[in-house]
């Protein structure tokens, strides 16, 4: 069945927690001590599978469980195959370790110079600053460093990736990451900021954050004081299905927008979830209208037992060729495979062009039409010159 966007509404209220005073439900600390984190917890709501079961008895060896009462309500708890749910409930195929898979896929241990730190690209860092999130996705990347279960001993110290930034004249760009850095007190991320903004050479400041779609209580008027007082400071956020657009989640991003923080969007294809075009579709035109610029599209790393998640990459293609043309410029992800190993983000995109000469690109439009673009320019009578106007060039900001 095709996905329906108007079967999406804007979610809003307590739903299974009617009883809690609504201060307390706006309160994100009261979201996080009432977080859901075991399957006793999960069966009183709902009936797990035994997939499901089997995932919980071994997820707090792998990878934590913990969902927020908010995110929870999210879950059509009638629907196995809900696609919120396959994103937070364990299952019993984390267990099953393909041969490809790996713990550290992306070999960012290998390019961290101090603990916490990946340098990966030339001019720009990776900033792990915690281990912890408001909840757990189940085809985390980075399931090694976080909630601890691993034994991974992953210790983000501040304080030595701040002086190697500072040392480092060629990182223009600084991506805080973790774990997610918004569950960091107000007064560690003010510090933080304002550290690397101390940094001469440290243009661009963004932060990777799940934060608003788990916990949008988070995003406090606090908060969004600490990035215009830092700013710019640039936010990518991690929806991945329309569902998750809420009117929670749109005032979040609204108050994010209004401190001046610009928004994109990374998305996770994952199987069962949003490996259609349609779910693809709605979830990017509501992004647009949160003020949310689809910015990524992954193809899922090759994460430990997460082979129930994996699309085929020509499905991935399929959903871009999709949107390309059919609907706006902006709500066109760009499609990646982080390139297993530690190579980097690569593009895939879908294939436009049919022949390059000298002569001329021969190239199909999102209709199937093919078109040419001449290469040789034939000159035919010279330009004229216009006047010289007496411009005055624009002073630039230092
Ligand atoms: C994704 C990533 C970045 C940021 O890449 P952009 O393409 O600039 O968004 C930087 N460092 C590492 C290690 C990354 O994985």
């Amino acid at each position: 069945m095709p996905y329906n966007e108007d079967r999406a509404t804007w979610f809003d209220g307590q739903g299974l927690w009617q009883h809690v005073p609504e201060s307390d439900w706006r309160d994100w600390n009261w979201q996080l001590k009432n977080r859901i984190t075991s399957a006793a917890q999960l069966e009183q709501f709902m009936t797990l599978t035994p997939e499901e079961k089997a995932g919980c008895l071994f997820a707090n060896h792998k990878l934590a469980l913990a969902i927020t009462p908010y995110f929870f309500n999210l879950i059509d708890r009638n629907d196995p195959g809900c696609p919120i749910r396959r994103q937070v409930i364990p299952r019993g195929e984390e267990v099953v370790m393909a041969e490809e898979e790996m713990l550290d896929s992306l070999g960012e241990d290998a390019h961290s110079p101090v603990p916490g730190l990946v340098h990966r690209y030339p001019d720009r860092v990776l900033f792990l600053v915690t281990d912890r999130c408001a909840a757990y996705c189940r085809y985390c990347t980075r399931s090694r460093l976080v909630s601890n279960a691993q034994d991974y001993n992953f210790h983000p110290e501040h304080e030595r990736a701040l002086r190697y930034i500072e040392a480092h004249p060629e990182v223009r760009d600084v991506l805080l990451s973790g774990g997610d850095p918004l569950l960091l007190s107000d007064r560690k991320l003010d510090h933080l900021l304002g550290r690397l903004r101390a940094i001469r050479h440290v243009e661009f400041i963004r932060i990777g954050s799940r934060i608003p779609v788990f916990l949008p209580q988070r995003i406090t008027p606090e908060l969004c004081e600490i990035f215009k007082k830092h700013g710019p400071v640039w936010m990518s956020i991690h929806v991945n299905h329309p569902k998750e657009c809420t009117q929670e989640l749109k005032d979040a991003c609204e108050r994010l927008a209004y401190a001046g923080v610009p928004l994109g969007n990374q998305s996770v294809l994952l199987r069962g979830v949003n490996d259609e075009v349609d779910v693809m579709r709605a979830l990017v035109h509501r992004l647009l209208r949160m003020r949310v610029r689809p910015y990524y599209l992954y193809q899922m790393d090759l994460i430990t037992g997460g082979s129930h998640f994996k699309v085929d990459v020509r499905k991935g293609i399929e959903i871009i060729r999709a949107l390309r043309g059919h609907t706006t410029g902006y709500a066109v992800p760009q499609y990646v495979i982080d390139a297993p190993g530690g190579g980097g983000k690569v593009p895939i995109n879908p294939e436009y062009i049919e022949k390059i000469t000298d002569d001329e690109v021969v190239f199909k439009n999102f209709q199937g039409e093919t078109f040419r673009y001449p290469l040789k320019s034939t000159p035919h009578r010279p330009v004229e010159a216009s006047p010289a106007h007496g411009v005055m060039p624009a002073e630039l900001f230092p």
